[in-house]
Order: structure tokens, then C-alpha cells, then sequence
């Protein structure tokens, strides 16, 4: 049962330096990365990707954020993925990741966590084709 997920590295996280360290342990995981590039959203942008939650408080800040700097939006690749990934990143909350995830090792906050990763198969697809089309996935 093969399947995707999707990620990005998030601003604080490649300010930071860490994309390089962050993408090891996403490889060492077990994740065959399927589609990978380096970009910048604009805040309109951000404000769709997160449209799920703009009722929510942080929604303005968290648009401002996603938007003020470079990001590393990935689809990647396995076995249960969108569980598995889940695990290997941590909870929102780096206070609350346990040890040994990528949010506990590098997030810098519960807003700048360092990485996203899908909820679900059906939003794993929706948010890889926001970010890549088909001709550019392996
Ligand atoms: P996750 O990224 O773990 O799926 P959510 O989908 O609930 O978490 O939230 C999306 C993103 O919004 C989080 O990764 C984080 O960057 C930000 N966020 C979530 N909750 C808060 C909060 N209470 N305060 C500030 N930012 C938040
Ligand atoms: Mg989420």
C-alpha cells in the first residue's frame, strides 16, 4: 500500500539552515521524494492554502509567516505515508513533540514548527497539485 504525502519545510526552518539536515531524516525515514523545489508564497497564496483555517485566530499571522520567506514544498513517498509522517514530524506543538521528531529537534514555536505535513490522503493530493504539476512528480 504504497502511497503520498505532502510536505513543506517552513520559513524558520530554511532561514535556519536546516533544510538540508531536516531532508536526511525524512530520506532515512523510508520517504522516496517524488517531487521537490524551492520557493516563496505570497500572502494571498498562504491565505488559500490555509483557507481551512481562516476562522481561526492565528489565520492572519499564520499567512504572514508562510509568506515571509522561502519555503521547500515536497511530495514524498510510502508505505502508510501520511500516518508515518505524521509520526516522524511530531505534534504541533514542539512542546508537546516527542523526542527524535523533526519538530522537536528544529521547530522554533508552535506557529514556526518547521515543517507541514497532510492530514489525510485526499489533502495529500490536494496540496501536492497546489504546489506541482503531474510533469513534474517521479
Ligand atoms: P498541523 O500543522 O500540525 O497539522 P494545524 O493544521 O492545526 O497543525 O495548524 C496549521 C499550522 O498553523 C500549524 O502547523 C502552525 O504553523 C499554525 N498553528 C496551529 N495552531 C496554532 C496556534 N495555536 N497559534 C499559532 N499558530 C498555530
Ligand atoms: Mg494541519
Amino acid at each position: 500500500m504504497t502511497n503520498r504525502t505532502f510536505t513543506m519545510i517552513k520559513p524558520d526552518a530554511v532561514e535556519a539552515g536546516n533544510t538540508g539536515a531536516i531532508i536526511k531524516l525524512i530520506e532515512e525515514a523510508g520517504f522516496q521524494i517524488v517531487a521537490l523545489k524551492k520557493t516563496q508564497l505570497t500572502p494571498a497564496q498562504a491565505g488559500k492554502f490555509y483557507a481551512v483555517h481562516s476562522a481561526r485566530p492565528f489565520y492572519n499571522d499564520l499567512c504572514a509567516y508562510m509568506s515571509s520567506g522561502a519555503i521547500v514544498p515536497m511530495i514524498l513517498e510510502k508505505d502508510n505515508a501520511v500516518a508515518d509522517f505524521r509520526t516522524l514530524i511530531g505534534a504541533t506543538n514542539p512542546a508537546q513533540a516527542a523526542e527524535g521528531t523533526i519538530r522537536k529537534l528544529f521547530a522554533k514555536s508552535i506557529e514556526a514548527n518547521a515543517i507541514h505535513g497532510s492530514d489525510s490522503d485526499e489533502n495529500a493530493a490536494i496540496e501536492g497539485s497546489f504546489f506541482f504539476a503531474q510533469t513534474e512528480q517521479f
